[in-house]
């Protein structure tokens, strides 16, 4: 079906542009463009088809033997692909960091394919390669202010870097600690540097037994991916507890101490700026003493939260990120921007020169090339989506955009509080919230019973959280995540709840509202809360289970 020759003819005509507005590839063109629209204005889930009979579509290993007209597979991905993929657009899609995005990026990804430029070497990336440098440059002077003398001499540097970008925030914390590992385990006399001699060398040389990485329970889980990709292992990730959801400064010390008393070297602190799961930051200020006092590097992982800078009201809650070595942002998360744009800035725009890297044919010395000092090879020139994204929105824009996502989080969380059945579980500090329903009266009989009963009722009300959760999900109205965590109100155990990050601005209060009806009727169907209501007293019920 939809067969085409194997010809090169037939090829050359797939790598030519259309020749005009009615030829057969332009109506391609055209077709796809009018489904997207048609698909974006659609329920989170339109089909309702199973993961297994997707996986079916999916299946066949060979790479097909000849090739096929594109309109035929125009189609084919119409109807596989884009018919059960999930409207992220929508604005009851409100469980990830994943979200709407402005129309304008459609066209401009279009020019960005079209033009296909690499941004690893300036040969194929001229203009792009300022460009990037300006919104690093742009990025840099939000998180840090330094004087225009300092963005004169650095912006535009061969020998400096005041940031990278790459695809995103796990790439983003691994270039930063793996500048921090180089600098901290570099050359000396004796020594060529970690870089060039490796890990074991480098214990030998600088006389440690571990080097560690700190951050609270609520780091994210690339923290773990980057100790483990740069050799540290991920038994050194030091994750402390977090009761309140923040890193604690005299605890981070005191940690801090003893693992270097025990023989080994702290490479960095991570503070976090807006946690994936509950958008908590952590005193940021105070963590940057704790690393000075300690020797070490200072990383702030603000890859959602970071767009908080842009607000004048808000942007006090990221007070300390202007101290930090390194800070990592998603423009990708709270910019609006398509999926591939992180960053990692460094305050010191020498320190990406520890990890600078030269080739014969590319990344010459003296050159501009990007490629020297990130970690990514090939890269496409996804920082002009973030250069637009600044000029249209503007900063006054983006304020408004992060105000009222934070508002509209309140808002929420009023809703969610003034709901016999639902609780609050960590209010939120930006726009994400999580919450979870929970029968009134048991929600009342929780503040009395003892430890060993309370842990029994809240592992019946985690039960009724994930059925609502999946039913929500399948109904494919709405979407809400879900994650567990352990919650200021009950110390020792990890509850589940609902999570929810307000990006959407088309997202409205009645949209809420009926996201919150929906969950609460779905929870009176089940079986699971009639056993919690019905009884006579849950703690009789609780204590017997
Ligand atoms: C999303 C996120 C990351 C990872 O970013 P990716 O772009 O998904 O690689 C890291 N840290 C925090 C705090 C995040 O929210």
């Amino acid at each position: 079906m939809g067969e085409a020759q194997v010809s090169l003819q037939h090829l050359f005509r797939v790598f030519t542009k259309p020749e005009h507005k009615d030829s057969k590839l332009a109506q391609i063109e055209q077709h796809l463009s009018d489904n997207i629209l048609d698909f974006l204005s659609q329920h989170v889930v339109t089909k309702k088809t199973s993961l297994e009979e997707i996986e079916q579509d999916f299946s066949d290993p060979k790479v097909p033997e000849s090739p096929e007209f594109v309109s035929s597979h125009a189609e084919t991905l119409l109807d596989k692909l884009v018919a059960h993929s999930v409207n992220t657009y929508s604005p009851t899609f409100i469980g990830h960091m994943t979200s709407a995005l402005p129309y304008f990026h459609l066209p401009l990804a279009k020019l960005l394919v079209g033009l296909n430029q690499n941004l690893v070497k300036i040969e194929t990336s001229k203009a792009f390669t300022p460009l990037e440098r300006q919104v690093l440059g742009m990025m840099h002077n939000l998180i840090y202010d330094r004087p225009d003398s300092y963005y004169t001499e650095h912006l535009h540097s061969a020998r400096h870097a005041l940031g990278a970008f790459c695809s995103g925030g796990t790439v983003a914390n691994i270039t930063a600690l793996w500048v921090a590992r180089n600098k901290m385990l570099g050359p000396k006399p004796g020594f060529a540097g970690v870089a060039r001699a490796g890990l074991p060398a480098a214990y030998r040389a600088y006389d440690v037994n571990n080097v560690g990485v700190m951050c609270s329970k609520r780091g994210h889980y690339s923290l773990s991916k980057s100790v483990d990709a740069l050799g540290i292992g991920r038994d050194q990730l030091l994750a402390l507890p977090c009761p309140e959801q923040t890193l604690r400064p005299e605890e981070a010390l005191a940690a801090g101490k003893r693992y270097q008393e025990q023989g080994n070297k702290l490479l960095a602190i991570v503070g976090i700026g807006g946690t994936t799961e509950t958008g908590h930051v952590d005193p940021l200020d105070e963590l940057a003493d704790v690393a000075k006092e300690l020797g070490c590097w200072f990383h702030v992982d603000a890859a959602w939260g970071g767009a908080t800078l842009f607000s004048k009201r808000y942007r006090h809650r990221l007070q300390g990120i202007e101290r930090a070595d390194s800070v990592t942002i998603d423009a990708h998360k709270q910019m609006y921007v398509p999926m591939g744009a992180g960053m990692a800035l460094f305050k010191d725009a020498e320190d990406a020169n520890t990890v600078r890297h030269h080739a014969q044919y590319i990344l010459r010395e003296g050159s501009k090339d990007l490629g020297a000092t990130t970690l990514e090879g090939s890269r496409n020139g996804m920082a002009m989506m973030v250069y637009a994204s600044l000029h249209i929105f503007g900063r006054r824009g983006y304020e408004l955009l992060i105000d009222q996502s934070i508002e509209k989080a309140r808002t929420f969380a009023d809703m969610i509080s003034r709901h016999p059945d639902f609780e609050l579980v960590t209010s939120p500090r930006l726009s994400l919230l999580t919450y979870r329903v929970c029968p009134d009266s048991v929600q009342e009989a929780l503040g009395k019973v003892d430890k060993h009963t309370r842990e029994a009722l809240n592992e019946k009300v985690d039960k009724l959280v994930v059925k609502v959760q999946k039913q929500q999900r399948e109904a494919g109205k709405s979407f809400v995540s879900r994650t567990r965590l352990e919650a200021p109100d009950y110390p020792d155990q990890s509850i589940t709840v609902f999570r929810v990050v307000l990006a959407n601005p088309l997202t409205t209060h009645n949209d809420l509202a009926a996201i919150l009806a929906e969950q609460h009727l779905l929870a009176k169907q089940t079986s699971d809360w009639q056993a919690l209501v019905n009884q006579d007293s849950p703690l009789t019920e609780a204590s017997r289970g």
